[in-house]
């Protein structure tokens, strides 16, 4: 398969198996979370030579040296999350748009914060195409938040930090939850914290790899 046009029903089938063999199997039981994941069209958001790969069982390149994480672990972050209809989202790292597009069937509106311009153009256009439209979109550090728009009711952070970025915390309602992964620059783990009053608990809860958080708040830009 090389194009997204003629191939509907087939990619449908690679859809459901994905969420059956992936996601379902490993212990994602959220019927709402399913059902967004079913409908998620992923192979719209991966590189055109690699739509074959969409359904496959891991991350994928994207353009500016970036990924689209692999499905699971964007199940399993989303389902950490605790997304409810009423949520206000902010996400940082739009990257293709793939977790972007999950959200927005889940919450009631997402703001998202791309570092690179090119991404979050294309990004957007493709969700506008698309049909998404409960969606803000910003260009610049997320790992400074955005403030404007702020409190959030979740924070999902979808790029490795070596700590969890003062200002995304400072920027969660009371009882807010924030989902990122925390570690190296290599290896990371997904950590899920929450927020109540001034005191947050973080949990630990499984191993990771995402590219680097870079910004004022994360990693220098190398
Ligand atoms: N969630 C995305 C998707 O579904 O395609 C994948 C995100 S990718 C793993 C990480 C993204 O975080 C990259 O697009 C990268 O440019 C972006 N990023 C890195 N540092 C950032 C920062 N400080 N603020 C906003 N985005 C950042």
């Amino acid at each position: 398969m090389t194009d997204t046009s003629d191939h509907t029903d087939e990619f449908s089938r690679l859809r459901a198996h994905m969420v059956d063999e992936q996601i379902r199997a490993r212990g994602v039981r959220d019927e709402r979370l399913l059902r967004a994941m079913m409908d998620v069209p992923r192979e719209r958001f991966v590189l055109s030579g690699r739509v074959a790969d969409a359904y496959a069982d891991r991350a994928l390149p994207i353009a500016d040296d970036q990924t689209i994480s692999q499905p699971y672990i964007v199940a399993y972050m989303t389902a950490q999350l605790e997304p409810a209809p009423h949520c206000r989202v902010l996400e940082i790292g739009t990257g293709s748009g793939y977790q972007t597009a999950i959200l927005s069937l889940l919450c009631e509106k997402v703001y998202t914060v791309e570092r690179l311009a090119s991404l979050a153009v294309e990004a957007k256009e493709r969700l506008m195409e698309m049909g998404y439209e409960n969606i803000a979109y910003h260009v610049g550090d997320g790992s400074a938040g955005w403030p404007e728009y702020a409190p959030y009711d979740r924070i999902m952070v979808t790029a490795g930090t070596p700590d969890v970025p003062a200002p995304l915390v400072d920027q969660l309602v009371d009882g807010g939850i924030l989902v990122a992964p925390v570690g190296g620059e290599r290896e990371q783990t997904i950590v899920r914290v929450t927020r109540t009053g001034d005191k947050t608990k973080e949990k630990y809860m499984l191993a990771c790899r995402f590219v680097k958080l870079i910004g004022d708040h994360a990693w220098p830009e190398s």
